[in-house]
């Protein structure tokens, strides 16, 4: 694609649309930002799009911001088919997305990720793994590194691994890993996307343009990821749990395999629950079909310890383990963490509700939650939906509070876990924030007791 001369509006100017200015402007393009926010909200942004030279309106989108637009770049929050967009569409302008204009700049093979979740476990595995193999990697796109950064690294790395989104995929054109890998489609995002069979089909575009030599790694087990197969121009390799596969690996019990052979333990895992051994495998095939020597992939997986905030191990202290998984916004996510453990959990959950009800939680903490320490403005929805399920309760005050009760309540063998199925923002700054402070109160506790 020829960006030189080019006129780029880029709707949106989050971290995305900073990155997408930085790269075009290199490329010899002119950049536009229009943002729907108001100046002093996104101040520090439009700071440094001054200092690049980059012209900029805020407080809503114009017409005249698209007026002599060549593309037009809407940011992944940004729907393409705002009505101003589409109207400038009408007039000639062609609209992609960030994902878009940056693979035609990237000169390392892309291996992609995307999924209704588990995009940033299976991501980073895949990143410690390359890594592991002694290759150079970058990881980037859906996450903190917008891919048009990633792209202007010199010299490139020899792998990119990408976290792709559905509202990325919207907007690509030509866009195509070597190796791409569709973790799972569950109901999300279904304001923008209108039905889950559109919600699939956009996550399916992730193969579109691949071509014969390319790869597609699919979960076996869900079976809106598995009608992709017969559309893929590639290979497909299949990841499943308890289930052999003709291509690409999965588990036996408590053993990896692959269409090659026994690969792994599954305790060779250190990420706990069913859910991470899916974003594992994924990890693994991607690894593979890449061409990796299994050996050195396993070793690599040996020392692949997660991804923090995400059922994340903080410390073991008297035969307790506590984890934080601070990452559990959503009750689903809270599930699917009480489904990591077979053994019993003081839970301390909590914070801003989404306004889903907690009723559907109870076969999963039924038996398996000792003690319920509920914590933020959502507390007594929580007691009130769990409290008949749930053995003993109480109320903490702030984390160190419920930390500190989490920690009178534990036995050896117990698992102290943080996952609090509701947002952060009532108490902290964000969700990284939240499980740090539950990291430092853990922390502190063991320093006290150690000295004491
Ligand atoms: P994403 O980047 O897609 O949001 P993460 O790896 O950050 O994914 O995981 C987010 C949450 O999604 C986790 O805390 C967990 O509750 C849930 N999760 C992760 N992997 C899976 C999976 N393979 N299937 C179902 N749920 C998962």
């Amino acid at each position: 694609m020829q960006l030189q001369g080019k006129n780029v509006t880029i709707v949106g100017l989050g971290r995305t649309g900073l990155a997408l200015a930085r790269l075009l402007k290199a490329q010899g393009a002119h950049p536009f930002v229009t943002e729907a926010r108001s100046a002093e909200a996104v101040a520090g942004a439009a700071g440094e799009l001054s200092a690049l030279g980059v012209p900029c309106e805020t407080g809503g989108h114009t017409r005249e911001a698209f007026a002599r637009a060549d593309y037009i770049a809407p940011s992944p929050g940004v729907p393409p088919d705002l009505p101003v967009i589409a109207e400038a569409a009408r007039g000639g302008a062609r609209v992609l997305g960030e994902a878009e204009i940056a693979f035609t700049l990237c000169r390392s093979p892309i291996l992609a990720v995307t999924g209704t979740n588990g995009k940033t476990t299976a991501t980073e595995a895949l990143r410690a793994l390359i890594a592991g193999c002694g290759a150079t990697v970058d990881l980037a796109g859906n996450n903190a590194r917008p891919f048009s950064e990633a792209v202007l690294a010199d010299p490139p790395p020899q792998y990119t691994v990408l976290e792709i989104s559905s509202y990325q995929l919207e907007t690509i054109r030509s866009f195509r890993p070597w190796i791409g890998a569709v973790l799972n489609v569950t109901p999300d995002h279904l304001a923008r996307h209108g039905t889950i069979e559109a919600y699939a089909a956009v996550k399916a575009r992730l193969f579109a343009h691949q071509r014969a030599d390319d790869i597609a790694v699919l979960n076996a087990h869900d079976p809106r990821v598995a009608a992709m197969a017969p559309h893929c121009p590639g290979d497909v390799w299949w990841i499943a749990l308890d289930q052999p596969v003709e291509r690409g690996v999965w588990t036996d019990g408590d053993v990896i395999c692959s269409h090659e052979g026994f690969l792994a333990h599954t305790s060779d895992v250190r990420l706990p629950g069913r859910h991470n051994l899916i974003n594992v495998l994924a990890a693994l095939a991607m690894t593979r079909a890449a061409g990796f020597a299994w050996d050195t992939v396993i070793e690599a997986l040996r020392a692949f310890r997660g991804v923090e905030h995400r059922i994340e191990h903080v410390a073991s202290r008297d035969g307790v383990d506590f984890y934080n998984d601070s990452k559990a916004t959503n009750i689903d996510s809270l599930r699917v963490a009480l489904a990591s453990f077979d053994r019993p959990v003081v839970l301390i959950a909590g914070g801003q509700g989404k306004g889903a009800s907690y009723d559907g939680l109870r076969p999963d903490v039924a038996g398996r939650v000792k003690r319920l320490i509920t914590l933020g403005e959502d507390a007594h929805a929580l007691e009130a939906a769990l409290g008949e399920v749930t053995p003993a309760m109480e109320r903490a005050c702030d984390m160190a509070d419920a930390v500190k009760r989490a920690v009178k309540a534990a036995r050896p063998g117990d698992v102290v876990l943080l996952s609090p199925a509701c947002a952060s923002f009532d108490m902290f700054t964000d969700f990284e924030h939240r499980g740090r402070v539950f990291k430092t109160c853990v922390n502190e506790w063991i320093m006290e007791t150690a000295t004491s």
